[in-house]
């Protein structure tokens, strides 16, 4: 008799691994897993770098397990379908987003709000990630992506994308929008926005020149500063960096009734504010987390505007350089990992 074919998942897998918060993440060579009921196993094609997965490395979130394989924002093809699973094929190219699963039966599953779920599994955080040659999902919360598009250009899509358009959403439909940090997430919305009739308005670093330089080639009307004013009074504004000292910046520049919109995981504290930079009615907002219906959504618009990602894609076993350069503000655009 013929032996049988070998199961791929038998294969060695490769993981950039994290085993002690603010330690490098080291290359572990394991058994590819297979998946269990309703999961997919998945080839790696591309992992676009958050700064998520910064603040997981670096412990400025808890950490719910260790070893952890951070990466949430995969491109990957079915490489083995676990009992159960019809929606997908092998073969097939998918997205992972953060959100890799739910509960299914708490207050804000059941309200529609699943982002929220009491009892979350999030990708690179509570079960291993993409910083990897293969990992393994839960189908019910893979996206098809089809085969139009580029894998690294892609990647970026499916944090930095996602919910910088759910934080779009909650902004509001003003016209005026002011981007504080122009980075991964910074550089998509920004294009979203201009796509949508929006003026935006690009605020960096101080003096970061690169940064500024590509919000004006993606059409924004003005980049400066965060301590600069805009020309215009904002109708909104979206935080996408990390940075408490930004909350009463953007609530200065936003006019009476406008929003800010904080859409890290982390952020550093909040300095003390006066009241009337809150009041006449602004609001102040947090995002949180994705629904799989934002992520449906977003893929739609994502190709009805045209958004052209800006990448630099560095090899896998490169994770810790690229960490190292997102955290010193080195990178433009957005890093994506291609084992
Ligand atoms: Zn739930
Ligand atoms: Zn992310």
């Amino acid at each position: 008799m013929p032996s049988p074919a070998p199961r791929p998942h038998n294969r060695l897998m490769l993981a950039m691994t994290l085993h002690a918060a603010g330690a490098p993440l080291e290359p572990v060579s394991r058994d590819t897993p297979a998946p269990g009921p309703g999961e997919v196993t998945l080839r790696v094609r591309a992992c676009a770098v958050c700064r998520t997965d910064l603040h997981i490395v670096d412990g400025e979130l808890p950490l719910p397990r260790l070893p952890l394989v951070p990466g949430h924002e995969i491109v990957g093809s079915v490489e083995a379908l676990g009992a159960g699973v019809t929606t997908l094929r092998v073969g097939e190219r998918v997205g992972v987003p953060w959100l890799g699963g739910t509960c299914g039966h708490c207050a804000y599953c059941d309200g529609q709000a699943e982002n929220l779920c009491d009892e979350p599994v999030f990708t690179g955080y509570t079960r291993d990630g993409g910083f990897a040659t293969h990992t393994v999902a839960d189908a019910r919360y893979c996206f098809p992506l089809g085969e139009a598009g580029d894998d690294v250009a892609i990647a970026p899509l499916l944090c930095a994308g996602l919910i910088g358009w759910r934080s779009l959403v909650m902004a509001g439909d003003g016209k005026h929008l002011g981007i504080f940090g122009f980075g991964a997430a910074g550089h998509i919305i920004a294009q979203v926005a201009r796509w949508q009739g929006r003026s935006v308005y690009a605020f960096t670093r101080k003096g970061d020149v690169e940064a500024q330089a590509l919000a004006t080639s993606l059409g924004a009307e003005w980049a400066g500063g965060s301590e600069d004013q805009p020309p215009a009074p904002l109708d909104a504004a979206i935080i996408f960096a990390p940075v408490g000292d930004l909350v009463p910046l953007a609530l200065r520049a936003v006019r009476k009734g406008g929003r800010v919109v904080c859409a890290g995981i982390h952020m550093s504290d909040i300095p003390s504010f006066p009241y009337r930079i809150l009041w006449e009615e602004r609001q102040l907002l947090s995002v949180a987390n994705l629904t799989r219906g934002d992520g449906i959504e977003f893929f739609k618009i994502a190709a009805q505007a045209g958004i052209r990602t800006h990448t630099s894609v560095f090899p896998l076993h490169e994770a810790n350089e690229v960490l190292a350069k997102l955290r010193a503000g080195q990178i433009t655009g957005a890093a994506v990992l291609q084992p």
